[in-house]
């Protein structure tokens, strides 16, 4: 049988003797993808989602991927000086790496062992450490003593050169087309499977010793740049009481999906009735919990946060120096650092002197979001007098629709749209009754934002109380097949991008003018305008305030 060229068209009839250092790249890739990989392909296998004549097909066009990604890796080395020792160490590492994945059943990532896939390797461990040793022999000797044999084409750089370039494009096109195609199993089996990525050998090793060495010689960034030092309070007018601010920062709500916006199915039927501003045409700085964020509460805005070269200090750092008391309650996973330098609570911990959570809220550690309204007064208390005598600003972090998982964001006696989708596997759900675990997860937001008004209406004695509510980012529910949240934010689709901002304020409070924000609801806003309109709500100055972002700057009567 004649050798198959894989660059047969670009080869002229008097190529000097041998194989291609591409030909081989290309040909070590698809043997280090397809059988390297073994134990990426049966942890696919072995997955529910995968179980069908569909789940073949994607595991085979994610071994397609797994291919060109080698390739274009293997590409770069696909000299004719450079080929065989390059080769020879990825052959061994893969070897080594099936064999360290199959017989501790880890993935590779940079602390080597975190996650551990099957646990029910013991009993056949000496059968399967047998055949992972001959697996070893064959993944990784037997193509190492080929490749020690062959010839290598010796072609002038020039030639090779454009030949390598057709070879990564080859690879990019590939990897490309096979990702548009496959695109909602790829994002699904990445999200609810985070793991699989450490187990793409041997990439996953070189990544990991990356890390480390990266790790290892990273620079302390040391403490953040402040901002806003001169910050301070207006003083009140006599008579007047200070400030309760409740910010709540939402999880993956979309606003077309808030009926306040016009959307069909009443999934916010109690704001509606207790007169809160709705500001329509919002949009997020980031399509990620961890791009957001810290974007949110950077007092610069999206584009010069996002060229910032060190970590700045952020608006709760700017509202504790003008000596407001703060406090972030957080029923996620963590503020990612926000609240580094404010007291911070976790929504699953009762408040200090306060009853322990009720099972209907919380269970295992996680908490349904009304947790986050469980016991305010006593946190308040907890925060020092002189600051709370001035203001009080409580973040409340929420879980609000955070996916896939939609269904456990609503508790089970309170969903009104039926019925509901109730797997992680998205795809596969009937697509309304996605949209209905959704929704029911939104409609639960609005239950927990009207509980957080109701409750401001409680402290009317003491403050002056006002919420705020927005997203983090929104989601994608199935339009053009695309699902969950994260794309680029130059290709994220509006779904992704176009979040609820609500905002409730008794009647003629904090010197606003009436009717102002109303007239207002329709203009565009963006998470750039947060921390303005948090200042100015509060009375805070300093240099960093720009009123031009602050949304009730044109509503203080002069
Ligand atoms: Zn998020």
């Amino acid at each position: 049988m004649r050798h198959h060229r894989f660059n047969a068209a670009v080869t002229p009839a008097s190529a000097p003797e041998g194989w291609n250092p591409l030909t081989l790249a290309w040909l070590a890739s698809l043997w280090l993808a397809s059988l390297a990989n073994w134990p990426l392909w049966f942890t696919l296998r072995d997955l529910p989602e995968f179980a069908s004549a569909h789940g073949l097909v994607f595991i085979l066009a994610f071994c397609g991927m797994v291919t060109g990604l080698t390739a274009l890796a293997l590409t770069l080395a696909a000299w004719r000086w450079s080929i065989k020792p390059v080769l020879a160490l990825f052959l061994v590492a893969a070897a080594a790496g099936a064999h360290f994945m199959g017989t501790y059943n880890v993935v590779i990532d940079s602390t080597m062992i975190v996650n551990v896939l099957h646990t029910d390797a013991r009993e056949t461990r000496d059968l399967l450490s047998l055949r992972l040793f001959v697996g070893f022999i064959v993944l990784g000797i037997v193509p190492l003593v080929w490749l020690l044999r062959v010839r290598v084409q010796r072609l002038s750089v020039w030639r090779q050169l454009k030949r390598n370039l057709l070879g990564m494009l080859a690879a990019i096109v590939l990897m490309g087309a096979l990702l548009l195609m496959f695109f909602a199993d790829m994002s699904g089996t990445m999200r609810n499977y985070r793991q699989v990525r450490y187990l793409i050998n041997p990439l996953n090793s070189f990544y990991a010793m990356a890390m480390v060495a990266v790790d290892a010689h990273a620079k302390p960034n040391g403490p953040p740049l402040v901002v806003g030092a001169d910050a301070t309070l207006t003083p009140r007018t006599p008579g007047t009481k200070p400030p309760l601010l409740l910010l709540v920062v939402g999880e993956t709500a979309r606003a077309d999906h808030f009926s306040l916006n016009g959307y069909g199915p009443k999934t916010t039927p109690k704001l509606a009735t207790l007169g809160v501003q709705s500001f329509r045409e919002a949009s997020s700085c980031g399509t990620s919990t961890a791009t957001s964020l810290p974007c949110m509460f950077s007092v610069f805005g999206k584009s010069a946060f996002e060229s910032e070269s060190r970590p700045h200090e952020n608006l709760l750092d700017v509202l504790q120096r003008a000596g407001l008391a703060v406090l972030w309650v957080d029923n996620q996973a963590g503020c990612k650092g926000q609240c580094a330098r404010v007291p911070h609570a976790d929504a699953s911990t009762p408040a200090p002197g306060s009853a322990a959570l009720p099972t209907s809220l919380c269970q295992d550690g996680e908490c349904l979001d009304e947790a986050l309204l469980l016991a305010l007064d006593a946190r308040i208390a907890a925060l020092p007098a002189d600051r709370r005598e001035r203001g009080i600003v409580i973040v409340l972090h929420q879980m609000g629709s955070h996916g896939p998982a939609y269904w456990k964001r609503s508790p089970p006696d309170r969903k009104p749209f039926q019925p509901e989708c109730r797997t992680n596997v998205l795809q596969q759900c009937d697509r309304q009754a996605l949209i209905n675990g959704y929704d029911n997860s939104i409609a639960y937001t609005d239950d927990v934002l009207a509980g957080a008004i109701t409750w401001l209406q409680t402290r009317t004695a003491t403050n002056e109380p006002a919420m705020f509510y927005m997203s983090d980012h929104g989601e994608s529910l199935g339009e053009n097949n695309l699902y969950l949240h994260g794309l680029p934010y130059a290709f994220a689709p509006r779904e992704q991008k176009h979040v609820p901002m609500v905002m409730w304020l008794p009647p003629d409070a904090m010197a606003l003018k009436s009717d102002c924000l109303t007239a207002q609801l329709n203009n565009h806003f963006s998470h750039d305008n947060l921390s303005h309109t948090v200042m100015g709500l509060l009375g805070v100055q300093t240099e960093v305030y720009r009123p031009a972002l602050d949304i009730t700057a044109p509503c203080r009567a002069p």
